[in-house]
């Protein structure tokens, strides 16, 4: 799935679980990056470190997911929803994961399972700076050979990602600088405990955690 198509939809399910009922304010622009985190930390070691047959590494795990998600619980409670976020990568890329790397290492310790190769294998000696833009090279060839399936649902989370702009206004300048400084609102921001504190011209724009 396209970056965008995983932030649109984590997004969207993020605000659905305020309006349903979270009341702990979430950092829009947090829950973004925890969205596309499998895909940075895999395609990073994927494009420059590991020998590894592909972007889906130890990050496209369940293993991965609950010892991140125990790790963010840890820190604090609240970010529980940061690390449903990464996992929601994990279900939205699971057509094209296999159950043996989905589920690792339960069905198979096997390295190769999540993708880590011999090293002899997958680069034969071949210089690293050719590995990393041939390796590049198959990543961008991978979306042009999307299917038509595949392009519905990353367009689907577009769509998502523009409802979620548009209906909290964030075309209009002001809203959208707010947003990108505190992640939640245009216009309020809440302290700790979700304590509402009100900014000049609160009275005109909900925020985004009113709507
Ligand atoms: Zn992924």
């Amino acid at each position: 799935m396209l970056l965008l198509g995983h932030v649109g939809y984590t997004v969207g399910g993020g605000w659905a679980a305020r309006r349903l009922g979270v009341r702990k304010p979430v950092d829009f622009r947090l829950l973004a990056f925890m969205a596309i985190l499998p895909d940075i930390i895999d395609r990073s070691l994927f494009l420059l470190v590991l020998d590894a047959s592909s972007g889906h590494l130890i990050a496209h795990t369940l293993l991965f997911q609950l010892l991140l998600l125990a790790v963010l619980v840890a820190v604090r409670r609240e970010f529980w929803i940061y690390g449903v976020a990464s996992m929601l990568h994990l279900v939205l890329d699971m057509e094209g994961l296999s159950a043996e790397q989905a589920f690792w290492p339960l069905l198979g310790s096997d390295l190769a399972h999540i993708g880590i190769m011999d090293a002899d294998i997958v680069t034969a000696g071949q210089p690293f700076l050719e590995r990393v833009w041939d390796r590049l090279g198959g990543e961008s060839d991978n979306y042009f050979d999307a299917g038509a399936h595949a392009l519905l649902l990353d367009l689907g989370g577009i769509v998502m990602l523009l409802v979620f702009a548009g209906t909290n206004r964030l075309y209009q300048g002001r809203r959208l600088l707010s947003f990108a400084r505190d992640g939640r609102s245009p216009s309020t921001s809440r302290g700790q405990g979700g304590t509402r504190r009100p900014v000049v011209g609160d009275m005109q724009s909900p925020g985004l955690d009113d709507l």
